[in-house]
Order: C-alpha cells, then structure tokens, then sequence
C-alpha cells in the first residue's frame, strides 16, 4: 500500500453546466431502459436507499449507493421544500463515480440536474411500455422542476396535441401553462379524458383521485416519496401498480402501502420482457427513484464528456 498523495490523480467534478451540455433525452431514455431492465433481472447490487430527516432544519438527506455496469457509486441527496421560492432549489446533490474493478475514484458531478431529468426520463419508459401508442392528452399535476421536465421528457415518446395543467397555487400553473403552451385548469378538469396522468408535487395527502381518471390511461405517480405520504388515493391504487423498485416501495411508497395495494410488476421486468404489459384498464407507474438510476446517468455523463 503506498501513502504518497502523488499516486492519487485529481479527480474531475462537472458542475451542473458541465452535465447540461452533455446530457440528451434520447441518450438518457435509453439508458434508463437499460438501467432499470438491468436492475429487474439481478444484475445491480442496491440496497433501499437511506433518509436522514435533518428535523432541525426541515430537510432529508438521502444516501443512495449501487454497483452496476463497471461503476458503483453513490449520490448524495438532499431534500428541503423549504427552498421553494427562494433562490435555491429543493432538491441538490453530489453524484461520485469510482471503478468497480479496482475501486479508484472516477469523478464526482452534480446530482442537482440529473436528478430531475433521470425521473423524468424514467417516466418517459413507463409512458413508453404502458400507454397507448395513440395517447393523445397529457395532464400534469404540479408546476415545479419535475413539471417542466416531464413535459419535455414525455413527448420523447408520445404526440401529445392536448397538455393540461393544475398546481396548487393557480398562478404557478398559469405561468408553466403558458410556459409550454399548455392550458391550466381544476386537477379533476385537467385529468378527466387524459390518457397520461402525472403527479410531480410535495402533496402528502391525495391531490388525484381514481373517479377522475378514463379507463385505460396510465398514471404515474413520481412526487410522493415516504411511508406516509401520497399523491393518489386508493382508487388509483386499485389498478394494476408497476414500481421502480418492489423492495423500495415497501419501504417508501406511501400510496401502495396505506391502499394496500398489490404490486404487478417493476417496470424494468416488462422492459425486459419477463413481465407481460397489464391487460387491465387501469394502470399505475409509482416511482420513488432510485441509485442505478442515478449512476447510469453519471457514467452516461462521463462517456459523453470524454467522447
Ligand atoms: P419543486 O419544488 O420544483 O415543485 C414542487 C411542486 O409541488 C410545485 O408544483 C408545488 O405547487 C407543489 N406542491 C408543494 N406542496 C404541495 C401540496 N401540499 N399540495 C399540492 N402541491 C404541492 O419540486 P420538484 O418538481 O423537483 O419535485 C416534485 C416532487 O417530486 C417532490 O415531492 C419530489 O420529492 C419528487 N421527486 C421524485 C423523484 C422520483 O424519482 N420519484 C425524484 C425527484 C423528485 P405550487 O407551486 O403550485 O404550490
């Protein structure tokens, strides 16, 4: 073993302006794909990821490692919802890659900006495997980060002719609206005939509701994380429920264990095909994000810089 400093070169850190220039939806779709199809069929090594809630200061932070595809690594995440409207953002982290052959430290980036685009593009799977090819209307509920970046990321996938828009604070849902030239309008409004429903907000108690919700479209319910917290009520959950991850969502998915509902499937087994689509009217995406994601997208993000 040496202890010379010298044998240990610098590593390099992206800033949040390095990862923006690199990273493309139709690069991270893909990737995403792959990482969660890897992940269902055993060839990720993560345990459930672990908060810490910093009570004293309103926030969590969450630690979340995984081995996969010659890296491992682990990004360091921090929630404050107190943040919203003021300069800094809500949600920050740190993403650090090192070999998984030899352990040497690869590079550390930000985790701010992929962060909201991996859930974003992990949506855009889900929308991609379990809506219809035709689906036509999109309703957003929320206007926040995750919003304008599902927006973007869902019409990778689908032609959307009609976006809806409800948040809590009309304003907002105006702004965003007209932002991507959306309309905003009441959630039941705004989701009533939808064909892809998606819910990006810090609501801990149901902001959609099954009676809204056509036949046929697919929900994703990607805000709520947290035994305790939910964005969809019980007669969502009734559907048939794919998760990111089974062994995360009893832990932290609030909407399948306060309706008791029953899991179908992770999404990355009907990727994979090891799981058929569900045949029945109603489905529902429940994301809670997870470690391969985020270092599937780092190491997209260090290739693509090096290229
Ligand atoms: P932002 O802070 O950018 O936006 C928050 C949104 O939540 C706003 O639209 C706000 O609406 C709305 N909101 C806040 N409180 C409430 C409430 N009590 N009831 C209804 N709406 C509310 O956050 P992000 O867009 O970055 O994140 C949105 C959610 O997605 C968060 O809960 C976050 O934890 C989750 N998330 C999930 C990930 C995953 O992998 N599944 C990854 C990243 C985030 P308004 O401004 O109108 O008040």
């Amino acid at each position: 073993m040496t202890t010379n400093s010298e044998s240990f070169p610098q590593i390099p850190y992206f800033d949040e302006a390095a990862v923006r220039r690199v990273l493309r939806y139709d690069e991270l779709i893909p990737a995403m794909e792959r990482a969660l199809a890897d992940f269902s069929t055993g060839k990720v090594l993560q345990p459930v990821r672990t908060i810490l809630p910093v009570a004293e200061h309103h926030g969590f932070f969450g630690v979340m490692p995984a081995v996969y595809g010659g890296v491992m690594g682990a990004k360091l995440v921090t929630l404050y919802p107190g943040n919203a409207g003021t300069a800094l953002p809500t949600h920050q982290g740190i993403i650090a890659l090192l070999r998984a052959t030899t352990g040497e430290p690869l590079a550390m980036m930000d985790g701010r900006l992929i962060t909201e685009m991996r859930t974003a593009a992990v949506t855009a799977v889900a929308v991609k495997h379990l809506s219809k090819p035709d689906a036509k209307v999109l309703a957003i509920l929320g206007s926040g980060v995750q919003a304008r970046a599902h927006f973007t990321a869902l019409r990778c996938v689908r032609q959307f002719e009609d976006v809806r828009v409800w948040s809590r604070n009309a304003a907002n849902a105006t702004v965003f609206a007209d932002e991507i030239g959306a309309r905003a309008m009441t959630a039941e409004d705004a989701v009533r005939d939808a064909d892809v429903v998606v819910t990006v907000t810090h609501a801990s108690e149901p902001i959609l509701h099954g009676a809204w919700v056509k036949p046929g479209a697919v929900v994703n319910a990607v805000g709520a994380v947290g035994a305790s917290n939910r964005e969809v009520d019980d007669e969502v959950m009734q559907g048939a429920v794919i998760v990111d991850s089974r062994e995360a969502a009893k832990v932290e998915a609030g909407e399948i264990l306060i309706a008791g509902a029953t899991i179908y499937a992770e999404l990355g087994e009907i990727v994979a095909g090891t799981k058929a689509k569900p045949s029945v009217e109603r489905v529902v995406f429940k994301s809670l994000g997870l470690a391969v994601e985020d270092l599937a997208a780092g190491k997209l993000v260090m290739e693509l810089i090096g290229r």
